[in-house]
């Protein structure tokens, strides 16, 4: 799994470790998301599938992209589809997707590259793999969350941030064992290159087979770790994860994660995607691609749509 990597993980600074009397936080549940398919037909899971609204706040939806390997003519995108009330994040492991919106945003994420949408009042975007990429099939895997807006920020300008892989703050743990990579928020005293409306720290966690990290997470934080690949275990009474399975982590100041000492021969190491971020307890009515507190606002958000007040498919439109 490419994302970013450095040849020698001691290179890198440590996470700093849990203080004595720091609580490790405990697993409150794992589910294992179904699979589906999205936008022109690309195969997703569905992270979230199973989990209370309240243990995922602020986040509201998220899709694993593949792993898949397309064949020549395979690959898919969406079509152009407008967005209101939330953020859209898409994190590129493998593969490319073209981004194009109504703002004037746009470009290739790739690699372990990161694009951070605020659709807030309303945004039109398509996501669609390159031509070359079409013609040729190849390996795609990514993810793409949904994170939620307060009610004073839902109706904000729409924004578009791209996030370089080579942007990614890299740490380790003190064994060398780990690769972490913060992509958004904050980490202990690290910091990552993505800017949020609300508190929310991603990260992406790399564990060589045997290791075990425990990562410091803020209190006021939920807390959700997400197997990409690979085999492992969750919390200090280590409950079985594996890929596409999510844990919810409550209750402390660290979440502790280890990768079991035999991985398969593919990816070789335990890939997890850990999210949280402070809640924020408001009503969702969400529908389609809106995320709104009231009934009445996704409608209006409809009315708005169709009305053309979510913006306008650009003329030069990829
Ligand atoms: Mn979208």
């Amino acid at each position: 799994m490419p994302a970013v990597t450095v040849e020698n993980p001691l290179e890198l600074p440590r996470v700093v470790v849990p203080l004595a009397g720091d609580r490790a936080r405990r697993v409150k549940s794992i589910t294992t998301a179904p699979r589906g398919l999205e936008g022109e037909g690309f195969p997703v899971r569905r992270a979230f599938a199973g989990v209370d609204l309240a243990d995922l706040d602020p986040f509201v939806h998220m899709d694993q992209m593949g792993e898949v390997d397309y064949g020549p003519g395979e690959p898919k995108g969406t079509p152009w589809h407008p967005h209101r009330g939330f953020e859209t994040v898409t994190y590129m492991i493998e593969g490319t997707f073209l981004h194009q919106d109504s703002i004037g945003g746009g470009g290739v994420i790739q690699n372990g590259a990161t694009q951070w949408m605020t659709a807030g009042a309303g945004i039109l975007h398509i996501e669609r793999p390159p031509d070359a990429l079409i013609d040729s099939g190849g390996l795609f895997h990514g993810i793409q969350l949904w994170v939620n807006l307060p009610s004073r920020l839902k109706m904000t300008n729409p924004r578009y941030q791209d996030i370089e892989a080579g942007a990614v703050t890299l740490l380790t743990n003190d064994a060398g064992d780990a690769i972490i990579r913060v992509i958004a928020g904050s980490l202990g005293d690290a910091g990552g290159p993505g800017s949020t409306h609300t508190p929310i720290t991603i990260v992406h966690v790399s564990l060589m087979p045997g290791a075990q990290l425990a990562l410091p997470w803020p209190g006021a934080y939920n807390a959700l770790s997400y197997v990409l690949a690979g085999q492992g275990s969750v919390g200090m009474d280590r409950h079985a994860i594996g890929e596409g399975q999510m844990a919810v982590h409550v209750d402390g100041d660290f979440v502790v994660l280890s990768a079991n000492e035999t991985q398969d021969s593919r990816t070789q190491a335990l890939e997890v995607l850990i999210l949280g971020g402070e809640p924020i307890r408001e009503p969702v009515a969400a529908y389609g691609p809106f995320v709104m507190n009231t009934r009445a606002e996704l409608q209006q958000a409809f009315e708005d749509y169709q009305a053309g007040r979510l913006g306008q498919i650009p003329a030069d439109h990829i």
